[in-house]
């Protein structure tokens, strides 16, 4: 890392390497796109990165890995069709950087069973699957960590639910950093400046997933059809009758993916229109479905595409992996001495 790359202001490194990751559990989506991808691509262009397929991660959920190998593969390309690429940003396997479990097994030792049992993500999850509260689900955090600071990175590009894993991982940093030196630049969830994003799920509740509600998800990899109609059974009702109420949060949903995907114009027009109670809300979701499929499309056929090319999928791994642990063991070369584990 050059210096340019990391500073330290205040007692606090700070860096401008980026990281992220998105779990092999399922068809990327939407919310993937808005909350991660999107600012991957715009990135690429002006920092170092680091993008990875989060293979580990989904251990701790999915145990079972007959799908495994398919669904990495429809993550690289999917992440590749949407603009992600390998030959700007390292995009790599996580099981393929062997240094970073050696990172998380340090960690574990300066996270606490009190702060991991409170996590959110882990208690939805514990909740779904009460036959399967496993160690590596409660040190989820510890393990994004490992990958975040593996590359000493500082800047994080994910949705808003990831916004607690983060604050954790500045505080596995602060103590690792305030018991064996400063190694660690502390990470931040990014987003240009603006707030995190969130997806909503089609049926006005929780979030788009991969795994959760395959009918309020739209994923790149749905056909036209199955895009209309998961967006003309989204949730509506029979229109506002007063001018200018408050939108229902169902509502204000089908707005919000709008905004993702269709014209301004168009918005404004719709908006007008629920000011002024002459809203048709079956108007209004061919709009958003017609919009969606126009976005979607291409990213699909493209994906499709990549996906029928093993060959150059098994190259860019094979790539990322060389990149990323070059990365790690520079890293890891620091930490082994910072916490005195070099006897010769
Ligand atoms: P999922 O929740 O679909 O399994 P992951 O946990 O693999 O997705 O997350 C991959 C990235 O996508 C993360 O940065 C996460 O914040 C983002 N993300 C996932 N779902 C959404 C959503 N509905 N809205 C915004 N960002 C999201």
């Amino acid at each position: 890392m050059t210096d340019q790359q990391t500073e330290k202001k205040q007692g606090v490194l700070s860096s401008n390497v980026v990281m992220s990751g998105i779990r092999p559990t399922g068809m990327l989506h939407l919310g993937n796109y808005f909350g991660a991808i999107r600012n991957y691509v715009r990135m690429q262009e002006q920092y170092e990165c680091y993008f990875m397929v989060a293979d580990l991660h989904s251990l701790t959920t999915h145990p079972d890995t007959s799908l495994l190998k398919e669904h990495v593969k429809r993550v690289l390309a999917e992440n590749i069709a949407c603009g992600l690429d390998p030959d700007k940003a390292t995009f790599y396997c996580q099981s393929h950087v062997r240094e970073t479990g050696e990172l998380y097994l340090y960690l574990n030792m300066l996270a606490y069973k009190g702060e991991l049992e409170k996590t959110v993500t882990f208690k939805d999850k514990a909740r779904l699957h009460p036959e399967n509260v496993n160690a590596g689900l409660l040190t989820y955090p510890v393990l994004q960590t490992a990958d975040i600071i593996i590359h000493r990175a500082g800047l994080v590009p994910v949705g808003k639910d990831q916004e607690q894993h983060l604050e954790m991982a500045r505080n596995f940093v602060q103590r690792f950093n305030h018991r064996y030196g400063q190694i660690f630049p502390e990470p931040h969830a990014f987003n240009f400046n603006e707030a995190l994003v969130k997806v909503p799920g089609l049926d006005g509740s929780g979030k788009m997933s991969k795994s959760e509600n395959n009918m309020s998800t739209l994923y790149f990899a749905d056909d036209d059809d199955t895009i209309r109609k998961k967006v003309m059974k989204a949730k509506t009702d029979a229109g506002p009758t007063e001018p200018n109420s408050p939108m229902p949060d169902y509502i204000e949903n089908i707005f919000l993916l709008m905004h993702l995907v269709s014209e301004e114009g168009v918005i404004k027009k719709y908006q007008e229109d629920y000011n002024n109670c002459s809203i048709r809300y079956g108007d209004l979701k061919k709009q958003l479905a017609e919009d969606m499929v126009k976005f979607i499309a291409p990213i699909r056929q493209k994906a499709d595409d990549i996906l029928a090319n093993d060959k150059y999928l098994v190259e860019t791994m094979q790539k990322g992996a060389a990149r990323a642990s070059e990365s790690a063991q520079k890293t890891m070369k620091l930490v082994r001495e910072a916490i005195g584990l070099n006897y010769f």
